[in-house]
């Protein structure tokens, strides 16, 4: 699932690449993406893309006149850059991974895609991006949060370390990647308790996220779009990397069940180099 540097380097690409470009068509394919109807998606054509943002996990392409096309990717969405398509037909929906066509006025543009049968990517064509539900709800950005804001969003919610931190209305940007890498980093355990947590350890762990989130973005960043995906996945540590060698001590990446899928962590780096109990596991064996 792309998660802040992802998003944020798509963004960075775009406002390489796209802004002072004039809209020619935004097509619709999946017409259960575009979650907007007012304003029509023909309201986006010969408008100038203005600027590309993010917010949390959310891409927002600007346009002049101030229409946004906001974007959720869910775990299986992407955006392709294209310099040129094969085709000006305009797509017809269907069932294929295109989603939403963007067509710029020198020919090149971008598809939103998204891989598999479960279709999440949200798309909206708003005003103001503040209305959309999962935008008004985001906690600070987890790229620019101080540690005053920063320790006061995660104290404010008691809980597990790693589920509070990827908790978007606690803080906006982590996902399940990285919410793992910034744990390792912070040599914290996934399931210490966010209100236990002392001065130290906050600190620790805010100084991990943003070095965490700062470096991904930076492998990202100058990468192309296409490209940003196996990027991400290269400079992992712990993350999907069940049974490989920890890069920081040597033992052996663990992996656990953690809400609806699994987190990996070091024993040694991060949880006194005991195994941490598998609940779903425990739970079957019994
Ligand atoms: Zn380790």
């Amino acid at each position: 699932m792309p998660e802040l540097p992802e998003v944020e380097a798509l963004a960075g690409y775009l406002r390489q690449r796209a802004v002072g470009r004039r809209v020619d068509r935004l097509e619709v394919a999946a017409i259960s993406a575009l979650k907007t109807y007012d304003p029509a998606p023909t309201a986006v054509a010969g408008r100038a893309v203005t600027d590309a943002r993010r917010y949390g996990k959310f891409l927002d392409v600007v346009f002049d006149g101030g229409l946004h096309l906001v974007v959720h990717l869910a775990r299986a969405g992407w955006l392709h850059y294209r310099e040129a398509f094969a085709s000006t037909v305009p797509l017809r929906p269907g069932k294929g991974p295109i989603a939403i066509r963007v067509r710029l006025d020198d020919g090149s543009g971008f598809d939103l895609t998204e891989a598999g049968t479960q279709k999440k990517l949200a798309a909206y064509l708003v005003t103001d991006p503040q209305v959309v539900p999962g935008v008004a709800k985001l906690g600070p950005d987890a790229l620019s949060a101080d540690l005053a804001t920063f320790a006061a969003a995660l104290r404010g919610r008691r809980g597990q370390v790693k589920g509070v931190l990827t908790d978007q209305s606690v803080l906006g940007g982590v996902g399940n990647a990285y919410s793992d890498e910034i744990l390792h980093a912070a040599k914290l355990s996934p399931f210490a308790l966010t209100d236990r947590l002392s001065d130290d350890q906050m600190a620790t762990l805010h100084a991990a996220t943003r070095r965490v989130l700062g470096d991904a973005v930076t492998r990202s960043l100058g990468q192309r779009a296409a490209e940003l995906k196996g990027e991400k996945r290269s400079g992992l540590k712990v993350h999907a990397r069940t049974g490989l060698p920890c890069p920081v001590c040597g033992d052996t990446v663990r992996e656990v069940s953690f809400a609806d899928s699994s987190l990996q962590y070091c024993p040694t780096c991060q949880t006194g180099g005991k195994p941490l109990a598998d609940r779903r596991l425990s739970r079957l064996v019994r």
